[in-house]
């Protein structure tokens, strides 16, 4: 079994009136009053402790009928915002950190109030958020491709309630202790990523590029275009300039959802996962937009790739992709191809699609990088690799992430 830690945010599109989000822009005031006025108070009573601090978000709240509407939480939690700013600005001087050392400043823009555990509630199914404090915004829709209903609700944490470029969300924060029984599959893949399909694995297997991606990419160019266009400074301009802004998040929230989706598939079918590590192969620049959008959706799932492997208990491994498209998976031999060559053909009699091919060769160099791991570990005995030994090593492993 793998045990991980962690805290998961899951972000939603909140849906609701017109008039439910000028109360929502309330909130957001309220907690930005909240924290400007418990910095001031640190201020002026230098020297005065946490629970002085505290305590002034309960007097505030008698004192200010909008301090006093919102939740009790969220206003200590705005308050811990001017808390850790302080706190921040203490550590920085300590550490005697060069120039501004960032003493904490009054906010004028906030963006985003936070819930604790308590002024809001959920809804059955899980779908409607209702805010439930002296604000009283009602009902919302939640908007989303993820799933609450896979979390407890002592496990959510907080609710940030954020104003975007392109609406309101609230992005739930979830404390999870990840106990996830890791089915061993004995299966091991190679991973090669290309802008031919998302990925090719070293079963010979694909998994396309998502078209919404291709056509994100077209809809991003479009309005960036429509920027160049208008006139600096005018309204029209601010106003594409928006819109674009709206086009990247779209774009990025759905890069997000497929890293997510496809590493975990990933992971769950297999027991050991070498990937090309592509930072290295990043440090390529290139400025093509569908290319710089793959890349970018590329490294999320990277992200993700390793994380999951450490919550299922899973081998991941990423290799430096010198030389796999170039080798022969089956002899080694250097078979050399230009980027148009997409049948890899060698004179040991290894004919294989290029990807297929180079999925092939990242999985032998993970498994060999993998030994190395094991063998300073003192997993000596493992050095061979049917998948039979496979699977010992990644019972070796797991039990040692247990102990
Ligand atoms: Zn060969």
């Amino acid at each position: 079994m793998g045990y991980h830690h962690c805290m998961i945010v899951i972000e939603f599109k909140l849906k609701g009136k017109a008039q439910q989000y000028r109360v929502i822009d309330e909130m957001i005031r309220a907690a930005q009053f909240v924290r400007n006025k418990t910095l001031k108070y640190w201020i002026e009573n230098q020297g005065c402790k946490l629970v002085d601090l505290y305590k002034q978000c309960a007097i505030m709240a008698k004192e200010f009928e909008w301090a006093g509407k919102l939740n009790s939480m969220a206003r200590q939690a705005s308050a811990q915002r001017a808390i850790f700013a302080i706190q921040r600005f203490f550590a920085n001087c300590k550490a005697k950190k060069p120039g501004k050392k960032g003493f904490p400043l009054f906010k004028k823009h906030t963006r985003s109030v936070e819930y604790k555990t308590t002024g809001w509630a959920l809804s059955a199914d899980k779908r409607c958020l209702t805010f439930k404090d002296g604000f009283a915004a009602g009902k919302f829709k939640l908007v989303g491709s993820r799933d609450l209903h896979y979390y407890a609700p002592d496990e959510i944490k907080r609710i940030r309630v954020i104003r975007g470029a392109d609406g309101y969300f609230a992005q739930f924060c979830i404390n999870v202790e990840r106990k996830e029984e890791s089915v061993l599959t004995g299966e091991a893949v190679g991973i090669d990523v290309g802008l031919n399909h998302f990925y090719t694995d070293s079963n010979g297997d694909t998994v396309p590029n998502p078209r919404y991606l291709r056509k994100s990419a077209k809809a991003l160019r479009r309005a960036q275009k429509r920027v160049s266009r208008k006139k600096k400074g005018s309204r029209n301009r601010k106003k594409a300039v928006n819109e674009l802004g709206r086009k990247h998040l779209k774009v990025s929230r759905q890069r997000k959802d497929f890293a997510i989706k496809t590493a975990l598939c990933v992971v769950k079918s297999s027991d050991f996962v070498a990937y090309e590590d592509l930072q290295v192969k990043n440090m390529i620049k290139n400025r093509k937009l569908a290319k710089s959008i793959s890349d970018a959706a590329w490294s999320q799932f990277a992200q993700w790739l390793e994380y999951y492997g450490k919550v299922y208990g899973k081998i991941v491994v990423a290799v430096p992709p010198q030389y796999t498209s170039q080798n022969c998976s089956g002899c080694g031999n250097l078979v050399k191809k230009t980027l148009s060559t997409r049948t890899h053909i060698c004179g040991c009699g290894t004919v294989l699609d290029r990807d297929h091919n180079a999925g092939r060769n990242i999985l032998a160099k993970g498994l060999k990088q993998a030994a190395i791991n094991l063998n300073t570990v003192g997993h000596t005995e493992i050095n061979a690799f049917g998948q039979s030994d496979l699977y010992l090593l990644v019972a070796a492993s797991t039990s040692k992430s247990t102990d």
